[in-house]
């Protein structure tokens, strides 16, 4: 059988893999077990203060801070804090608190905004979803009242060529074929609810398929026509010279680095100058290269807290090795020493990766790529928003939403330690998951 002839799914181990993770997205439904409250109570919530903590404010380590959060939101950041005597506090002695994480590049379904936040990611950006999904979380955004799921935004339905990759999950999506169409692709992309557009472009020659893909017109006129409506433009790419071409093309991002060539530093400083983000998503590409993270993962969380969902895709392989580690590991560190701006991305559930979870063991490929531990964790919070335009969130900053991890030991000495997890806060609400390290409320 040659590669065209096989159904979509064989011929992409991309396609496969959001194939069963739908599946196992049914199984979700079931009864999930109800965590235990961690010792020592539960968690304040809404009005409360972490005192004597290490935090990581999105930028930068400063050690005995005491952080006031209050309705939901961050009243303040300081050290030693006139505090109300009968304001409820957690000793954050020996604690380090941080922005709670945000996934630059995820799909959703199933229970996975549930999964994400038990990890601590307590946002994430979608980079192609039913537009449905992203209606009915839309109001969870601004809303700070008690839920279970991390915040999502989204692209929604992506910028594709009939048959192209994207249209093959069973959901029913708008693609377009010319230059021509772009303007009112997008317009109806923008009124649907996209955030921002995102663009395929996968010829499939990278895993030996052939998939229908965009032409360089029509994700010229797409970029041009998101940016006429005020959107931002990002791109699927799988090779470095797709990545180049983009670039020239005036995209805004990348939502993978490639794994086919190492850049050389010229052609990074080019996407410096131009101001290009990249979502590299290590922990698929590393995956697909055959030296997926997941087992590890799982073997330093206890196994309470993780869903069979996230169990399945962790444990899930790329059929055959697709491009290689070390390009994509290099490309990151060359991209980042010129000054790129990068943001830490997962792309959950493809193979080898879970959601939630996953975050942590990308935080750890990009400290290899050369990220310090501050660099690392600012990918994960303060930047992913600036590059998207978003404000309420991301740091530990007056008037944010206290979206909390906070995680027992020092981050800046051991990244990591991400995964010792004492408490997460959604809009300032603990989230409820029984993670054993959680110090004293006093
Ligand atoms: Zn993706």
């Amino acid at each position: 059988m040659t590669p065209s002839e096989r159904p979509p799914w064989r011929r992409d181990p991309f396609i496969a893999a959001v194939g069963i993770a739908a599946f196992v997205g049914l199984l979700m439904t079931l009864p999930v077990p109800e965590p235990a409250d961690p010792p020592g109570g539960p968690l304040p919530e809404t009005t409360f203060a972490v005192v004597d903590v290490a935090v990581f404010d999105g930028e930068e380590f400063r050690p005995h801070r005491d952080v006031w959060v209050e309705d939901g939101r961050i009243r303040a950041v300081g050290q030693r804090l006139r505090l109300p005597d009968d304001l409820p506090r957690v000793d954050g002695g020996g604690h380090t608190l941080l922005p709670g994480l945000i996934d630059a590049h995820t799909h959703t379904y199933g229970l996975v905004l549930t999964d994400a936040l038990r990890f601590g990611v307590t946002t994430v950006f979608d980079q192609f979803t039913s537009p449905s999904i992203l209606v009915q979380k839309r109001a969870a955004r601004e809303d700070l009242s008690r839920g279970n799921e991390a915040d999502l935004f989204s692209a929604g339905n992506v910028a594709t060529a009939p048959g192209g990759h994207g249209t093959q999950f069973g959901v029913p999506i708008a693609t377009l074929t010319t230059a021509g169409e772009a303007s009112t692709f997008v317009r109806e992309r923008k009124e649907e609810g996209s955030d921002w557009i995102k663009i395929i472009w996968e010829d499939g020659g990278t895993f030996g398929a052939d998939i229908p893909t965009l032409d360089r017109e029509t994700i010229a006129a797409v970029i041009e026509a998101a940016h006429a409506e005020e959107l931002l433009a990002v791109i699927h790419v799988s090779t470095l010279e797709h990545g180049l071409a983009a670039l020239e093309m005036g995209v805004d991002g990348l939502v993978h680095v490639w794994g086919d060539e190492v850049i050389s530093e010229e052609d990074a400083s080019r996407f410096a100058e131009a101001g290009v983000f990249v979502i590299p998503t290590l922990s698929v590409r590393v995956a697909a290269a055959g030296e997926s993270l997941g087992p590890d993962l799982l073997e330093a969380t206890a196994p309470e807290y993780v869903s069979p969902m996230q169990r399945q895709t962790l444990t899930q392989t790329f059929p055959r090795p697709v491009g290689t580690s070390e390009a994509s590991i290099e490309s990151v560190r060359r991209l980042h020493a010129a000054g790129v701006r990068i943001l830490a991305g997962t792309d959950a559930p493809n193979p080898g990766t879970g959601f939630g979870i996953s975050m942590h063991g990308e935080l750890r490929l990009l400290e290899r790529a050369g990220l310090t531990p501050a660099e690392a964790l600012a990918a994960a919070t303060a930047h992913p928003p600036a590059a998207f335009g978003i404000e309420d969130r991301g740091r530990l900053q007056r008037g944010r939403i206290a979206d909390l991890l906070l995680v027992a030991g020092d981050l800046e000495g051991d990244l990591t330690r991400t995964t010792a997890i004492a408490g997460v806060w959604k809009d300032g609400f603990p989230v409820e998951a029984a993670w054993a390290t959680s110090p004293e409320p006093r």
